[in-house]
């Protein structure tokens, strides 16, 4: 038996219709995964259904803002009404810090990002977990979290809290869940040249500071995090929850 064959298997990926989320998407597709991708942007949404129906697999994009309740529970439901099941729930989409001092950070734009970030993450587990338990087979949940959460963000307070917060609340969720066989675990994943980093990571100060302290060499690529989310998704990950799995080339620890 291969482990990471996900025919019959239904993924949501939140984000999924760009960087990390699209490879994640892509990957969980190419394992034989239905998936179905929210993001708000119905452009993106069509670009990446169209990519990922080249793997056969049955594939839907939902126009979804993670952030608002009501639209959250209706993807949900029109998801559920599409495949029938659900099986794994990566909790992606997210926005990035916007790059204002911490004296000068309004609590508007700090409920910017932690809206999205955390409150979107939270509804989109919750729906997730609700029809999980309703199924009684068990599955996978996954929040994408960021370095940020161990290390320090200037400018990026409101970013690097939701992003803790979401490790803490994978905890609690696989420590309550478990006897349903209901894992959580979290990414943390570290630069990665996608449309929310790279106007950082092209600028001159990263490359002359930031990308040297690479141990690899290089940015991540979105297809870095690929065979993760299949890891995750897959039963070769059954005795695994409760993690913050750091995927960042090596940059934390040099
Ligand atoms: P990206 O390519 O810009 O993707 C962000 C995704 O989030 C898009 O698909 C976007 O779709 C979706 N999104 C944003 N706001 C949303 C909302 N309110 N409702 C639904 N979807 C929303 O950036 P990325 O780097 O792949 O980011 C993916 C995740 O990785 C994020 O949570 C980010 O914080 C995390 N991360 C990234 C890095 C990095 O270096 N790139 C590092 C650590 C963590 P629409 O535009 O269509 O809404």
């Amino acid at each position: 038996m291969n482990p990471f064959d996900l025919s019959g298997h239904v993924s949501v990926v939140t984000g999924g219709n760009s960087g990390i989320g699209l490879a994640m998407a892509d990957a969980l597709a190419a394992a034989g995964a239905g998936v179905c991708v929210w993001g708000t942007s119905e452009t993106r949404n069509a670009e990446a259904a169209g990519q990922l129906k080249r793997h056969g697999t049955g594939v839907l994009a939902l126009r979804c803002d993670v952030s608002d309740e009501d639209q959250v529970e209706a993807a949900m439901s029109r998801t559920m009404e599409h495949f029938g099941r659900l099986d794994s729930c990566f909790a992606n989409a997210g926005v990035s810090a916007g790059g204002i001092r911490f004296t000068d950070t309004s609590l508007a734009e700090f409920r910017r990002v932690t809206s999205v970030n955390l409150d979107g993450t939270f509804l989109t587990l919750r729906a997730a977990a609700r029809r999980m338990l309703d199924q009684g087979e068990g599955g996978s949940l996954v929040a994408t979290s960021s370095l940020a959460a161990k290390q320090g963000q200037p400018r990026g307070q409101a970013y690097a809290a939701s992003k803790g917060a979401l490790i803490s609340m994978v905890n609690s969720i696989a420590v309550e869940l478990a006897r349903h066989h209901i894992r959580a675990n979290a990414i943390l994943p570290g630069w990665v040249s996608t449309p929310l980093a790279d106007p950082a990571l092209n600028s001159d100060g990263f490359q002359r500071r930031v990308l040297p302290r690479m141990p690899v060499g290089r940015w991540g690529r979105p297809d870095d995090f690929g065979s993760v989310a299949v890891y995750l998704a897959s039963p070769a990950s059954a005795f695994h929850t409760a993690d913050a799995l750091t995927i960042d080339g090596g940059y934390a620890c040099f």
